[in-house]
Formats: C-alpha cells, sequence, structure tokens
C-alpha cells in the first residue's frame, strides 16, 4: 500500500514496506507474537524482521483533525475510507496479494500515468487537516518528476502560511528529504514558486528567486545533487546554507564579521528546526573550511596534508565543487584537491601523529611544555612532508636538532 506500491508500478526503488489488513490490533498480536505495539491506539502495529521493521496498520479512518496536525480519533474500517485518509492519489493505491490486482479507489493510477501529484477530495481541507502535507506534495512532485495538479497547487499557494503550524523537527525532515532526494534544486524551485519558501526558511527569505542568488543556489543544488547522488544530510544543508550570510547589505563587513555572523544565522536556523547538535557541528565545519580551498595551491605540505586528512574532506571536496560550479565555474583547486586526496587514500601511510609520542619524548628526558608541544609538531609537519618516514628517524632528528 501507499508508497511501496507506487513505487514498484514507477519501476523505483522501495524503501519500506506498509501492509494494511482488515484485521483489527488485538488480532494483528495473536499473529505476530513478537510485535511491537506502540501505534496500536491508531490501528498500528510493527513487525521486527532480521533486516526491516514492518508496518501492519488496520484499515482505518482519521477523524476529527485539530492544530492542522494529527487527528484526535481513529476508527477501524474498509480499504476505500483507508484510503481517503491518504494525502495524494498516488500513494492511496493498495495491492492485494490473494487477487494479484491494484486497488485504486481514488484515481491514483490515472496520476501515475499523467505523472501528477494530486490531493485526495479537497485540496483546501487536505491541508488544513495535516499542513506538513503541503511540503509532502513538493518533495514527492520534485522527486517523482511529476507535475502538480492545478487545483492542488493553488491550494498550496492559498495556504502555504499553515506550514508554520508544524514543529521544527517535521519540516526540518522534510526539508532533508528534499536535500537528499534526487532532484533538490527542483524541490527548491517549487518550494519558492509556490510561495512556501519563505514560511519555511524566513531567515533565508531574501533570497529573491528572481535574484542572482537564488540562480546560485539553486545551481549548487543541482552540481551537487549530479555529482553525489548518495550525499551526507550535513553536506546538502551545507550547500543551502554556506552563503546564507551573504545579503545586499553586509557586503563591505570584513570576512571574519561576516563568517561570525554567517554562522550565527546557521545557528538560528538550526535551533528553529531542532537540528542534532553533531549535524549542526558538521555544517558549520564544512562552511567554515570552505576558504581555504583557495589557498590549497600556496599552502606548505604539512599544511595541505592536514587539510585533506580531517574525516569530513570527501564532503568538504563536495561541496567545494558545487559552489565553484555555481558561482565562476573554476575547477582548478578542486582538481588540485581533489588529486592530492585520491593519492592519500591510494596509500594512507601511518598516521603522522604516532611517529612520536609524549610518552617518547619524556623517555628521552624531555618535560611537558611548550618546546614539548613544539617538537611534536615539527616531527608532524615532517611526517606529513614524508620527510620522516620510521620511528627511528624521528628520534633521530629530535636527537640533532632538540637535544644540547
Ligand atoms: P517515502 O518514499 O518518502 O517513504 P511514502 O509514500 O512511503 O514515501 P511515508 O511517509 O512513508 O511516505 O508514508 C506512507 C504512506 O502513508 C503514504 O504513502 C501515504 O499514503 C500515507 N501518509 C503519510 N503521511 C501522511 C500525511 N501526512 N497525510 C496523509 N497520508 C499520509
Ligand atoms: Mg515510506
Amino acid at each position: 500500500m501507499g508508497g511501496s506500491v507506487r513505487d514498484f508500478l514507477l519501476g523505483r526503488e522501495t524503501k519500506d514496506h506498509d501492509i494494511a489488513t482488515s484485521a483489527n490490533p488485538d488480532e494483528l498480536c495473536e499473529i505476530f507474537t513478537n510485535a511491537v505495539t506502540v501505534g496500536k491506539i491508531f490501528g498500528v502495529i510493527r513487525v521486527p524482521y532480521p533486516d526491516q521493521v514492518i508496518e501492519v496498520a488496520t484499515f482505518r479512518q482519521d477523524l476529527d483533525y485539530r492544530d492542522h496536525r494529527h487527528p484526535e480519533k481513529v476508527v477501524f474500517s474498509s480499504p476505500e475510507d483507508d484510503a481517503q485518509r491518504r494525502d495524494f492519489t498516488v500513494n492511496a493505491l493498495f495491492y492485494d496479494p490473494k487477487t494479484s490486482r491494484i486497488l485504486d479507489t481514488v484515481e491514483g493510477m490515472n496520476a501515475l500515468r499523467e505523472k501528477s501529484i494530486c490531493a485526495i477530495g479537497n485540496p483546501t481541507h487536505r491541508f488544513k487537516e495535516d499542513a506538513l502535507r503541503l511540503l509532502r506534495a513538493v518533495r514527492f512532485s520534485a522527486e517523482l518528476n511529476f507535475i502538480l495538479e492545478e487545483y492542488t497547487a493553488l491550494a498550496i499557494e492559498q495556504h502555504a502560511r499553515l506550514i508554520t503550524k508544524i514543529s521544527g523537527e517535521r519540516v526540518r525532515d522534510e526539508l532533508t528529504l528534499m536535500l537528499t532526494g534526487s532532484h533538490p534544486a527542483e524541490a527548491f524551485r517549487l518550494l519558492s514558486s509556490t510561495g512556501l519558501f519563505p514560511w519555511v526558511l524566513p531567515e533565508i527569505s531574501h533570497f529573491k528567486p528572481t535574484g542572482g542568488m537564488w540562480t546560485y543556489l539553486v545551481k549548487a543544488l543541482d552540481a551537487l545533487s549530479r555529482q553525489s547522488p548518495r550525499r551526507s544530510s550535513a553536506v546538502a544543508w551545507a550547500t543551502l546554507l554556506h552563503e546564507a550570510g551573504k545579503t545586499a547589505t553586509n557586503k563591505k563587513i570584513d570576512s571574519e564579521a561576516l563568517t561570525a555572523a554567517h554562522l550565527a544565522l546557521v545557528q538560528k536556523i538550526s535551533d528553529r528546526l531542532k537540528m542534532p547538535g553533531e549535524l549542526i557541528d558538521s555544517i558549520c565545519l564544512l562552511i567554515t573550511e570552505q576558504p581555504k580551498f583557495r589557498e590549497v595551491f600556496e599552502m606548505r605540505e604539512s599544511t595541505l596534508q592536514r587539510f585533506i586528512r580531517q574525516p569530513k574532506f570527501a564532503e568538504l571536496l563536495a561541496l567545494h565543487r558545487a559552489v565553484a560550479i555555481a558561482s565562476d565555474g573554476n575547477l582548478a583547486f578542486y582538481e588540485f584537491a581533489q588529486s592530492r586526496y585520491a593519492e592519500f587514500l591510494k596509500s594512507p601511510g601511518m598516521d603522522a601523529k604516532k611517529f612520536l609520542t609524549g610518552e617518547d619524548l619524556i623517555q628521552m628526558g624531555f618535560s611537558p611544555g611548550p618546546k614539548f608541544s613544539q617538537i611534536l609538531r615539527t616531527v608532524e609537519d615532517l611526517a606529513l612532508e614524508l620527510k620522516i618516514t620510521s620511528k627511528q628517524e624521528a628520534l633521530d632528528y629530535v636527537l640533532q636538532h632538540f637535544v644540547g
């Protein structure tokens, strides 16, 4: 049912299989004795299998939506009613394994043929019931390369503001799915044309669809998605936010102040969308490390090695490429950094920090202090530049240069 039947009919890979049935939750628990029953009052149980958890839901009707979010009550019912509670016609198809037939009570097959995302029933009512559907419509339309059916699109434009009723987490999850999906640039074009964008990301609503910044942003998202089909949420969000601090007014501030203002803005967005701390840290790191690419040709070898050996370098590189394509198209820094990174991946060698440790220095009679760190750093630099290639060479170097 739902997404998996849609994806199967479109020949797409399916993420999860959901099952719907006329059996009620108590009957289901007798059949699946290992079921997890967290959503039981809503008629949903989860059955754990070795490689995935399958959701089994009783056909139901959702009643009395409050606050544009959740139904107050559900009643167990028929597949026809169950289809009615779903968001879009393409998401309301059932496959009946007994008869091997598709059960389509909402003209979902037609919408699949027409490549159209169409709300079930009255679009305005459906978006008012649950405003998250506003974003889901955009996400499915971009992901599947489907048009937004005329009245569905109109209702989104008219009620875009309702998205502010939805919690930061749920908005964040939808945006992340758009950003990491197949066509993020298209998703953002749609967010803009439907008028959702300023309500979803008010902090960067100064990115006007007619302006150069917007074209640049969409180009960067497009470049990233073409190059990295399976990208992390951090790099996807960083691509969206790396220029967020730039406005027409702050062009003249020095770059340090700009970075601080920029990071404060990123933090504000991340807080509102309740991003996990780890994700925020990664996004900020990807943004603040970017300018270093412009220096790669002049960097000392050890500095370059430290730069490319950081854990998030692959993501940094992907972001830099997208940014370069979207701005001046100069890929020289990218190509150089990429080739050095490829060399490193081919033969990572020994961790430069391990040639010499504090322990070794103590045994040689040094005591911790500024000179101590200076020695470790010098040896690490030389190891990164391949001027020292073994522990013995490191010890000899220290004896020659720092003893006596
Ligand atoms: P995806 O590929 O993103 O998982 P999906 O269609 O499977 O797409 P889910 O969010 O997994 O989407 O939800 C499964 C099904 O539940 C949907 O196909 C739809 O029928 C229904 N559904 C989910 N969220 C809503 C909602 N907010 N309003 C109405 N129906 C919904
Ligand atoms: Mg799904």
